[in-house]
This record gives C-alpha cells, sequence and structure tokens, in this order.
C-alpha cells in the first residue's frame, strides 16, 4: 500500500487545484490524483492553426475574483475575447437572415413583441425579466423549490408562446428545455448579471492558469493516475488507482464531475441525497467542430460570422478573425444531436458538419476544413459539458452543497453555489479544503 498522506485530491481541475493550494498553504501534506495526462480538466487549450483556441472553458468574467487573482499571481496576462452572440445570423428552417432583421425573416414563426427577439435569446430574456432570485444564494432556500420545475412551464408561466419555446428549445447549452430545471437556469442568469457581458481569457490559453497552479504544488501532482475506488478502512480512507496501486489517507477530496464518478467501484456511504444525485444528476452532450477558414466566408455571403440555426449543426461561433489568412471558429452541437454524432465516425461527423454548414451558409463551400473534433461527452473523465439539472433535483442539490460528508469531501463546478463556471469550481474548491482543515483542526 502507498505511503500515507494527510489528504488525497482526486482531479486537478480548477477544483481540486484549488484544494490542495488551500491545504497546502494551511501547511497540511497532500497528494493529487489526476487520470488524465495533463491537468485542468474542462479547461483544454489546443494548438491552433494561427494560436491557442480554447476546447473547454472560454470566457472569464470580470467578476470572477478567485480565478483573477489566481492570474496575477501567476503573472499571466487577460486578454478580451473577440466574439459574442451579440451580432449573429439567424437561419431557421431555411430562412437565412440576422438577429437584427430577424422580425422581418420569413422563416419567424412569432407574433407579437415576440417576433422581434432572436431565438438565441429567447430563453435568457425571458429568464432575466423579473428575475424571482435576487442574490446568489437566494437558489438555496426552501421558497425556491416553486421554480424548481420544467423550464418550459415556467417560460409559458412568464408569457412566453408555445411557438417561441418550441424555437428556442432546438438549440443552446442544454438537452432539452423541458427536461431542465427553470431555478437552474434562473440561478445562471443570476449568476452571469454580476459580470459584465465583455468577458476575457488568458494569453496563450486558459490551461496555463491550472498549469500555473499545479507548478505552485510542485511534485505532489501526479498525472496518469486514475482512481477507481475509495473505501474507509478503520481510521484512515484508502484510494485505489486503476492500476491496482493503492494510497492511505487521513481525508479525500473528490473533486470530478459526478458523471465519471458513476463508474467507480467504491465509495464510502453518503447521505441519500449526495448518492442520488451521483447516479442521476444530468451532464449534457456537448461536441466542438474546430474549423478553419481559408477565406473570409462572411464577406462573401454578408452575414455575421456568429450563427444560430436549426440545423444539426446548431451554432457556429468565431474564435480569431484575421484580416488575412485563417481564422478560427468552432461549431457547437448539444445535446441530442451530439450524441447521434458521437455515435458516429470521424468521417461520417466531418461530412455532416460540413455538409450542413455548407447548406445553411453556401458561401462556406471550399471556404473551411474541420481541424479538430472535440467531445466532452464522449471525454472519459468528463461525461459531459457540466451538471444541468432536472427540474426537481435542485433542493438536492443545495441539501448536498451543505451535506457534511465526513472524511470524503467532494469539490467540482457542480456544487458551486454563488458562481458557475470555471469560478464556481475554485469556490467549491475552496470549501472542500476549509471543511478538512475544520476536521484536522478538531481531530
Ligand atoms: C465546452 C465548454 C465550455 C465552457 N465554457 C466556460 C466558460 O466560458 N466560462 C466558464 O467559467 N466555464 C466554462 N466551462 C465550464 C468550466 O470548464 C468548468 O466549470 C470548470 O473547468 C470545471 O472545473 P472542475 O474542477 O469542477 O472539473 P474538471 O475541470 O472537469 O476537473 C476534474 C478533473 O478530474 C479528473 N478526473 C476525472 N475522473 C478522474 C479519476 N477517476 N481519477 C483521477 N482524476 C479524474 C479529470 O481529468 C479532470 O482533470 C465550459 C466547459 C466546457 C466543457
Amino acid at each position: 500500500m502507498g505511503s500515507g498522506h494527510d489528504v488525497v485530491v482526486v482531479g486537478a481541475g480548477l477544483a481540486g487545484l484549488q484544494a490542495a493550494i488551500s491545504l497546502r498553504e494551511a501547511g497540511v501534506d497532500v497528494l493529487v490524483l489526476e487520470a488524465a495526462e495533463r491537468v485542468g480538466g474542462r479547461i483544454r487549450s489546443l494548438e491552433g492553426v494561427n494560436g491557442v483556441e480554447e476546447a473547454g472553458a472560454v470566457n472569464i468574467g470580470d467578476g470572477y475574483a478567485r480565478l483573477i487573482s489566481h492570474v496575477k499571481a501567476a503573472g499571466l496576462e487577460r486578454e478580451p475575447v473577440a466574439y459574442s452572440m451579440r451580432e449573429h445570423a439567424v437561419v431557421v428552417d431555411g430562412h437565412v437572415g440576422t438577429a437584427l432583421d430577424w422580425a422581418g425573416n420569413p422563416g419567424n414563426p412569432l407574433s407579437g413583441e415576440e417576433r422581434a427577439v432572436p431565438p438565441a435569446l429567447l430563453v435568457a430574456g425571458a429568464l432575466a425579466k423579473n428575475n424571482p432570485l435576487g442574490g446568489p444564494r437566494d437558489w438555496m432556500a426552501p421558497e425556491a423549490e416553486r421554480w424548481d420545475v420544467p423550464l418550459t412551464d415556467y417560460l409559458h408561466s412568464v408569457g412566453l408562446s408555445g411557438e417561441a419555446v418550441a424555437l428556442a428549445d432546438r438549440a443552446g447549452t442544454f438537452e432539452t428545455l423541458g427536461g431542465t430545471s427553470a431555478l437552474a437556469m434562473l440561478r445562471a442568469v443570476q449568476r452571469a448579471s454580476r459580470h459584465s457581458p465583455q468577458t476575457s481569457n488568458i494569453v496563450g490559453g486558459n490551461a496555463r492558469l491550472p498549469e500555473s497552479m499545479a507548478a505552485r504544488l510542485g511534485g505532489s501532482v501526479r498525472v496518469r493516475s486514475a482512481v477507481t475506488a475509495v473505501r474507509e478502512s478503520g481510521d484512515l480512507m484508502v484510494v485505489e488507482l486503476a492500476d491496482g496501486e493503492q494510497i492511505t489517507a487521513g481525508h479525500v477530496i473528490v473533486a470530478v464531475p459526478f458523471s465519471v464518478l458513476r463508474a467507480w467501484s467504491a465509495l464510502p456511504a453518503l447521505p441519500g441525497v449526495v448518492s442520488r444525485l451521483i447516479d442521476e444528476l444530468p451532464y449534457p452532450a456537448l461536441t466542438k467542430y474546430h474549423l478553419v477558414a481559408r477565406r473570409p466566408f462572411w464577406e462573401e455571403d454578408g452575414l455575421p460570422h456568429a450563427m444560430w440555426t436549426t440545423s444539426r449543426i446548431q451554432r457556429l461561433l468565431p474564435w480569431r478573425l484575421a484580416a488575412d489568412g485563417p481564422s478560427a471558429l468552432a461549431v457547437w452541437v448539444t445535446g441530442r444531436e451530439a450524441r447521434v454524432l458521437d455515435g458516429l465516425d470521424e468521417r461520417e461527423q466531418r461530412d455532416i458538419v460540413l455538409g450542413e454548414l455548407g447548406r445553411v451558409r453556401p458561401a462556406a463551400v471550399g471556404a473551411v476544413e474541420i481541424t479538430r473534433i472535440v467531445s466532452w461527452g464522449r471525454e472519459p473523465w468528463a461525461g459531459g459539458a457540466w451538471a444541468m439539472p432536472l427540474p426537481g433535483q435542485m433542493a438536492a442539490l443545495a441539501a448536498a452543497v451543505e451535506a457534511d460528508t465526513g472524511r470524503v469531501q467532494f469539490a467540482g463546478e457542480h456544487l458551486s453555489v454563488e458562481d458557475s463556471g470555471m469560478e464556481g469550481a475554485l469556490e467549491s474548491g475552496e470549501r472542500a479544503a476549509g471543511r478538512v482543515l475544520a476536521r484536522l483542526g478538531s481531530g
């Protein structure tokens, strides 16, 4: 059995790295075990055709206080993210237009005031209007349960028409609107409202941040070390690795998505709310097709580069637009359609994505090629893009965040309270470390 540590942290994403740094700063002996051959998890920067492209997390909100303080401490720089959905092309059942002329688009099935709202903005706009959540912790209050209903029901209750809901359901960051908790999305909109729309990313790639955090931990981060079980043995925890190695620790922080925990062979006994969420919390599939545009096809058709469509390719977002020379973009496919594409071989996926892109945007024919396919649904150490609670799961999530799970604590974006994404992951890591420190102090 491997030599013992005060604490073993499983997962070197932002949550696990933050937990380990907080513990190390308090003088605790900590070992981080990471399954992949790199740190960073759902932050993944790729070397693109003419610079870095983000396959995972892109946008750093200006209120991401923990993250920005790590960026400064590491001597890294941030730069503004180039794209936004403020201007975008809209393609509905073959009818092509822009967000600005959407009201006059013959494919627009809506009437009245709704007709002027581009489909990509229908849900966020309806949720932002009179959001019942005023503060970042309001989602955890018992009164909030009344909004923990299918998002479709909530949208109808605030006056969105059936046609508008059906249209918005065709592409977005969710699996389906009906299968998503309205409270989860109200929480997301409340969180986003605390940051300005202008986001940033790290010069040289967002992955430089987790790398710099791992460097602070020196030799205490082990990559290629997949954990398959955590068991209790007397006063100790035993962490089992895929190659059969066993490492003992006084405490364990499990900072991996619940989706990947489903494959573990053992965890100590947990409160019912936690084990149910481990089994059931959904993580939508999301597959990104990174593209290089050899010529600026958007200048030929006069449409914005960003695009929201009802076609199989759903959304196109630019990453870097060069005045001359190649530009980088990515097609983002989420949910059921992503799972269908994930099931095909790479050649079929390329044919479908390029075929659909050419169909909805003929100027792109012959102008783009796919440089990389990144499937978060098929990524074994992620099991999907992010936690997206079902209707009725939010009270359990609040209880799971509060639950004291003893010598095994959990962290990760799925257990964030006040912020989402990368900042939420850091917040959860800090909380898990604080709980372990409290136990070590009282032990
Ligand atoms: C496409 C995409 C776009 C995004 N865009 C944004 C954005 O713009 N802004 C934003 O703030 N957030 C964004 N996010 C979300 C953000 O990436 C995550 O919220 C955050 O990085 C999660 O950190 P984490 O530490 O909780 O989990 P992860 O980053 O998933 O870290 C978990 C780690 O655990 C490891 N692991 C898993 N299983 C095991 C095991 N058995 N043994 C050992 N190690 C294991 C994994 O390899 C991984 O390194 C995006 C995510 C995706 C996928």
